[in-house]
């Protein structure tokens, strides 16, 4: 850190302040996470300057005799963790996990049928912005509007009359547990590829904490740095029939050279997750999330579905007259940070929306249990009460951001 402060100061600034940040309020943003300076230091290492388009022994480039090991570690352990007979572990993100997903199994034009954007699915799931929706006719299913919860009589009547190539089951948003047999049953009736987007919830199937998609799924992809706690990139498992496909899909038809202190670093969170500490964290993420979302009823922010069976709960602000982006604005001046969504059925735009996403990953992973949720429910629905516009609100997030400044320094990110 020397060299950089010595070389650029500003952006030494930079990391600096994102470190206090990070440390100085409570980060309850459902797909981060605080990684450990194990992963931290296989980030920013010297595999960052090595080229290695292709894979371990079969390389476009000399050298790489460290590399493929490290990839070879990363791939081993992502198969033995998760029981999938392939992984490839190369993808720079989830967006190009998904990306290599779609090119392995489709062509242009044909049909997808994923969950709704605005009911909680992904852009890379079928939005009209993305290569999803532009490159392929996209189909997409809701939740039930009296339940919230994925109507698989519909999933599978949109099945039956769209017969689409691949179904998508998987999720931004989603606080509850995915029925993959039932997804398996509906793509064998109508002969489409299964491809389960992880991303959110594979930490937690990596700890246990809830049941895995592996043996459901032709194909299974994920981000690595949500529940799971590793470096910013994504990850494919798939079967041993769909292992070439996949492989040429990411290199060389979506992506160069992978990112190699970025491999390095998921091999390191895969040991990381392959531990029985990790497992005892995947646990108390849900019994956080669960204790957050109940905490946050009780305080008259309506969980959506009732509540949450993963890391992340969505509150309909709608009874409390209060919209997603203020809530989030209140929030952050009250030094938590979390993001306005969507809710099932939502009147308003994604800029405004109608409620929030809360997430318990980053403060479960700084120690924090359910006696702590309760007073983080406490922080988080008198910060959205509170309208920093009036001086009665504006001393309300004041006093707010001071109980969150003492609660994070019991449970330290990062200590020092
Ligand atoms: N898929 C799902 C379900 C996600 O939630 C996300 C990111 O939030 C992605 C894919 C994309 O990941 P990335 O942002 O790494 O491209």
């Amino acid at each position: 850190f020397a060299a950089l402060q010595a070389t650029d100061p500003e952006i030494a600034e930079v990391v600096l302040g994102e470190l206090d940040r990070q440390r100085g309020g409570l980060q309850l943003i459902a797909s981060e996470n605080l990684t450990s300076p194990a992963v931290l230091a296989a980030l920013g290492s010297t595999l960052s300057n090595k080229y290695a388009e292709g894979y371990p022994g079969h390389r476009y480039y000399g050298g790489c005799a460290q590399v493929d090991r490290a990839e070879e570690l990363a791939v081993e352990r992502a198969r033995e963790l998760f029981g999938a007979e392939h992984a490839n572990v190369q993808p720079h993100s989830g967006a190009s996990a998904n990306l290599a997903a779609y090119a392995a199994f489709l062509q242009p034009g044909d049909r997808v049928l994923a969950m709704d954007l605005r009911q909680g699915g992904h852009l890379t799931h079928g939005s009209r912005v993305n290569f999803s929706g532009k490159w392929f006719q996209s189909v997409s299913y809701t939740v039930r509007a009296d339940t919230e919860l994925i109507d698989y009589d519909q999933v599978r009547d949109l099945a039956l009359a769209y017969e689409p190539r691949m179904i998508i089951a998987g999720a931004t948003a989603y606080p509850r547990l995915i029925d993959f047999a039932a997804f398996r049953e509906i793509a064998d009736e109508v002969g489409a590829v299964l491809m389960v987007d992880a991303a959110h919830f594979v930490g937690l199937v990596a700890g246990g904490a809830v049941p895995s998609p592996v043996p459901h799924a032709d194909v299974v992809t994920f981000t690595t740095h949500k529940v799971l706690r590793g470096p910013r990139g994504g990850m494919i498992l798939c079967r041993a029939e769909h292992a070439r496909a996949i492989d040429k899909a990411v290199f060389p038809f979506t992506q160069g050279g992978p990112l190699m202190h970025a491999v390095a670093a998921k091999a390191v969170a895969l040991r990381e997750a392959a531990r029985p500490e990790y497992a005892a964290y995947a646990r108390q993420v849900v019994a956080n999330a669960r204790a957050l979302a109940a905490g946050l009823a009780e305080r008259g922010l309506r969980p959506v579905s009732g509540g949450t069976d993963t890391h992340l709960a969505l509150l309909d602000l709608r009874e409390l007259d209060v919209t997603g982006a203020q809530a989030e604005t209140r929030c952050e001046l009250a030094r938590i940070t979390l993001n306005k969504n969507l809710v099932p059925y939502d009147p308003r735009t994604p800029a405004t929306a109608s409620g929030i996403r809360v997430g318990s990953p980053c403060v479960t992973t700084q120690g924090m249990t359910e006696p702590d949720m309760a007073v983080v429910a406490d922080l988080v629905a008198r910060a959205v009460r509170a309208d920093q516009t009036t001086q009665e609100g504006e001393r309300e997030l004041a006093a707010v951001a001071a109980e969150v400044a003492e609660l994070v320094a019991e449970h330290p990110a990062y200590p020092r």
